[in-house]
C-alpha cells in the first residue's frame, strides 16, 4: 500500500518525499495479485494470508480501502483470510465492523514505542493510550493482534525500548514485527542526524538490543514475525545512516546462541568442547564469518558442532 496522502510526519518517514510518485494499487491489482498467488500456491492458499501492508489501511480514503476489500470478495473462502497493517489511532467499532465483514482475521499495529515523549517527539500523532486502547478492543473483536515496535528511536534508549517490549507483553499481541531505526533522506531524522542532535544505535547495539527483545517475546510465547526491515530499492536509495543488515535476524540469533555456549563454558577449563544444535542453527552458531567461532577460540574455547534433530530450535546441548 503506498502511503500517499498521510496527514502525518513521522520523524523518520519519507512518505511527504514520494507523495505522488508511488502507485496505488487498484482493485483490478489485487484480483491479480490474488489470482497469481492461486497459480502460485495451488490448494496451499488455505495457509496463505492476502495482504495488504506498507501504508495505514483504515487511515486512507474509505471509498478506495472498501474496494480493495470488495476485490477480495470472490476469492476470500480460498484463503485462511486478510491481514492488514494501521496506526493505532485509525481503529473504531464501526472500522472493525466492516473489517469483520470482509473477513479480515489479522491488524497490525505500528506502535513504534510505548512511551510517550518518543512518540511526541518523533511526530507519531498518537499516544500509548492510543496503543492499548485499539489494541484491547481490536483483540475484543476476536481479531489476531499484530504489534510493530521500533528500536534506536530518537530519545530512545535501550531501557525505553525494553520497557516497550514489556509493556506489549502485557497487552499480549499474537505477533510481533521489530524494527531498527534507520535514517532515510527527506525525514526530520535526516536534519537531527546531520545536525549531530541524533545518533543512530551501530549494527553491534542493535544486535545485542534486538537478540534481548527476541528472548523476551520468546520467552512469553510471541511470536516475532520480523525482526530489522526488509530490503527494498527505496532503503538502497534512500538509507544514509541507521542498523542495516540484510540478515538481521540471523545476527541476533547468533549473539543468542554465542552468550549461550558462553554461560556453559565460561566457568569450565579452557579447551575443546563437543556441542549438539538443530540442524537449523548451526550457521546461526556458527555465526557470520565464523565470529562466533573465532570470538570462542580467542576466550580459549574451541567447538565441535554436531547437527542433532533431536535439539530444539535455539537449543545447545554439551556432550
Ligand atoms: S510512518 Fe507516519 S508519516 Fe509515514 S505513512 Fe505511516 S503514519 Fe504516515
Amino acid at each position: 500500500m503506498p502511503h500517499n496522502g498521510c496527514p502525518h510526519q513521522c520523524s523518520f518517514c519519507n512518505q511527504r518525499g514520494i507523495t505522488g510518485k508511488s502507485y496505488q494499487p487498484k482493485s483490478e491489482d489485487v484480483v491479480s495479485a490474488i489470482e497469481l498467488a492461486q497459480d502460485k500456491l495451488k490448494e496451499n492458499t488455505k495457509n496463505a494470508q492476502i495482504a495488504f501492508f506498507g501504508g495505514s489501511f483504515t487511515a486512507i480514503d474509505r471509498e478506495y480501502m472498501l474496494s480493495l476489500l470488495e476485490a477480495t470478495s470472490p476469492y476470500i473462502e480460498n484463503f485462511k483470510g486478510i491481514r492488514i497493517s494501521t496506526r493505532p489511532d485509525y481503529i473504531d467499532d464501526e472500522i472493525l465492523e466492516l473489517l469483520k465483514k470482509y473477513k479480515v482475521t489479522s491488524i497490525e499495529l505500528g506502535a513504534q514505542s510505548m512511551n510517550d515523549e518518543v512518540l511526541k517527539v518523533n511526530e507519531r500523532g498518537h499516544t500509548v493510550q492510543d496503543v492499548i486502547n485499539s489494541s484491547q478492543l481490536i483483540k475484543s473483536y476476536g481479531f489476531e493482534l499484530g504489534l510493530q515496535m521500533m528500536t534506536g528511536l530518537y530519545k530512545s534508549n535501550d531501557d525505553i525500548d525494553i520497557c516497550t517490549a514489556e509493556k506489549f507483553i502485557e497487552i499480549k499481541p499474537d505477533t510481533v514485527r521489530i524494527y531498527p531505526t534507520v535514517v532515510m533522506k527527506k525525514t526530520k531524522l535526516e536534519m537531527l542526524y546531520k545536525t549531530g542532535v541524533y545518533v543512530p544505535p551501530t549494527l553491534e547495539n542493535a544486535v545485542n538490543l534486538c537478540s534481548k527483545l527476541l528472548l523476551k517475546f520468546d520467552e512469553n510465547n510471541i511470536k516475532v514475525i520480523r525482526l530489522g526491515l526488509h530490503y527494498s530499492d527505496s532503503l538502497k536509495t534512500d538509507m544514509i545512516a541507521g542498523a542495516y543488515h540484510p540478515s538481521f535476524k540471523e545476527l541476533c540469533e547468533s549473539k543468542i546462541l554465542f552468550d549461550k555456549v558462553y554461560m556453559s563454558l565460561s566457568s569450565q577449563p579452557k579447551g575443546k568442547y563437543k556441542v549438539k544444535v538443530s540442524p537449523k542453527c548451526i550457521s546461526k552458531l556458527i555465526g557470520n564469518n565464523k565470529s562466533n567461532i573465532k570470538k570462542l577460540k580467542k576466550l580459549g574455547y574451541e567447538l565441535n558442532i554436531i547437527s542433532d534433530n533431536s535439539v530444539y530450535y535455539m537449543d545447545i546441548e554439551f556432550i
